[in-house]
């Protein structure tokens, strides 16, 4: 991605946030949260009971409805999100989806356009799927924890074989048929300790250039007698709700996370700003420049992102299925009025208004805003309850970017790309000692780190995607050198500007060192 492509692509997210303010996302299930896997850490799968003697697929008449209701909800807004999720949506067929398109276009008001998104573990996906999404321009969320085996450690089919191979193959067809995808990556136990190797996979071996990592935290009430999760699939459960003070076995670490972030980043932030979108990083800069983020969950506050349930329940969001959080029904209430009921309002300020001291004095809280409630079941260390349990990630990872935050913020204020924060990295990685430690925080020797192994040669162009080839074509996935950048443009990265009005500043010292923390 070039810069001037970086530039459309932070317009287009700005446009977005803009929307978000006035609209709102709703995840659409319509096999509830029936699956064609069984994931061990999936707590959804136990929705089903929910539900119990439901055939678990959204009728005609429910899908015309939401559709409707959905459009005219978003009278005012130019763009409508529909947005398809599970349990595993593909199950419900490809014609459910052509009738989904149908309608939206019935509907769609003068002016309007639809933005289509589908959440899928990819195993169902063939040429006939990718050729409708690449038609209606879907963008394609794939679930994939990483190379093999990490990926099929968890992500297995109800016979508890792996499923990597058929979510490659269904990945292979999208790159061929020139759907834009992202890929969904969680963090749990399996992985925690491999984000370089995680990421260097996604963007080398599956040419993703939008990852979002999210963490995998399983709460439960009480452990197994020898520590060992009781169980290995959550359809052997009772309904999962947020409840509970520890974590099973295959949940990301209290800090596991913010490591697992802090190493993909520093390989990131050394050759792929403006080329791979994190949505973690992203996020982080949002907050940085004082914009809203575009992860609900570092946002001051939430609410916006609601769940429609296969038979038209409306839940406040997509972690709180559960009884308590069902606002109601399409068949019997409008949509429009659910989203904007006093209850849903609520429950969005309640992301800030019960926040713990403890957050509401902490210096980073501009970019944390204290994590997703679903995961406050944490102490403060003076015994207030309601704390993240990925607080400490949160703190090492904030803290460890907030220098190249700074510096990219600094950049976007000069209307600069923030990609050029790369030369800078490499011209101190140059003068580091091959022995020194790696500015990771991980102990391990630079050259053993992430000095190792230099640049990963680019994939032979047979293995590109007609999209990828056309991107090398355009020269955007170039290589980068020192020599991209001119001297003086070099020397006008010392920036001595500063915005000692933004909380990132107060501490700080000033960028003169960029990368050396
Ligand atoms: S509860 Fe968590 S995931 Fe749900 S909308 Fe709020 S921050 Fe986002
Ligand atoms: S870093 Fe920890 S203390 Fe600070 S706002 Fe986030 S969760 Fe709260």
């Amino acid at each position: 991605m070039g810069r001037e492509d970086f530039d459309g692509h932070v317009k287009q997210v700005n446009t977005e946030r803009t929307h978000a303010q006035q609209a709102f996302h709703l995840l659409a299930k319509p096999t509830g949260a029936v699956c064609n896997l069984d994931c061990a850490y999936c707590f959804f799968l136990s929705k089903e009971m929910l539900y119990p003697g439901s055939r678990f697929r959204m009728a005609d008449e429910l899908l015309e409805r939401y559709i409707r209701e959905l459009i005219d909800a978003h009278v005012n807004a130019p763009v409508v999100e529909v947005s398809w999720q599970g349990g595993e949506p593909t199950l419900m067929g490809l014609e459910f989806f052509r009738r989904s398109v149908e309608l939206v276009n019935q509907y769609l008001q003068p002016g309007q356009v639809a933005e289509y998104t589908i959440q899928t573990n990819g195993t169902r996906l063939d040429e006939q799927w990718a050729a409708f999404f690449s038609e209606h321009d879907f963008l394609v969320g794939i679930s994939l924890d990483g190379p093999r085996e990490i990926h099929d450690v968890y992500r297995v089919t109800r016979g508890g074989r792996g499923s990597f191979d058929q979510v490659m193959r269904g990945l292979g067809h999208l790159r061929a048929g020139g759907v834009r995808f992202n890929v969904l990556t969680t963090v749990n136990a399996a992985n925690e300790h491999r984000g370089r190797e995680v990421y260097r996979f996604l963007r080398d071996e599956c040419a993703a250039r939008f990852v979002q990592f999210i963490p995998v935290i399983e709460r439960v009430s009480e452990a197994g007698g020898d520590g060992e999760d009781p169980w290995f699939s959550w359809r052997d459960r009772p309904l999962y709700t947020q409840t509970g003070e520890l974590v099973t076995n295959r949940s990301v670490s209290a800090e596991g996370y913010g490591r697992f972030l802090i190493d993909v980043f520093e390989e990131w932030v050394r050759r792929d700003v403006g080329e791979v979108y994190v949505q973690m990083f992203d996020t982080t800069l949002a907050n940085w420049v004082g914009e809203r983020a575009g992860m609900c969950v570092h946002c001051e506050t939430c609410g916006l992102a609601l769940a429609l349930e296969h038979n038209g329940d409306v839940y406040s969001c997509d972690h709180f299925v559960e009884p308590r959080y069902r606002l109601g029904n399409i068949g019997e209430q409008r949509l429009v009025d659910l989203v904007g009921s006093e209850r849903q309002k609520q429950f969005g300020l309640d992301k800030r208004d019960t926040l713990p001291r403890y957050c509401r004095e902490c210096d980073l809280r501009f970019a944390c805003h204290g994590g997703c409630p679903k995961d406050r079941f944490a102490t403060t260390p003076d015994g207030e309850s309601g704390l993240n349990y990925l607080c400490p990630s949160f703190k090492l990872f904030f803290n460890h970017v907030s220098q190249p935050m700074r510096l990219m913020s600094l950049l976007l204020a000069q209307n600069r790309a923030p990609a050029e924060i790369v030369q800078l990295y490499e011209k101190t990685d140059v003068r580091r000692g091959r022995n020194a430690p790696c500015p990771c925080g991980s102990g391990r020797k630079w050259k053993l780190c992430h000095g190792r192994g230099g640049r990963i040669p680019p994939p032979a162009e047979e293995a590109l995607s007609p999209a990828d080839r056309g991107r090398r074509r355009a020269g955007i996935d170039r290589p980068r050198s020192t020599d991209d950048t001119s001297r003086d443009e070099r020397k006008n990265l010392e920036l001595a500007e500063d915005r000692p009005d933004h909380p990132a500043a107060r501490s700080e010292p000033p960028l003169t060192r960029l990368g050396e923390r």
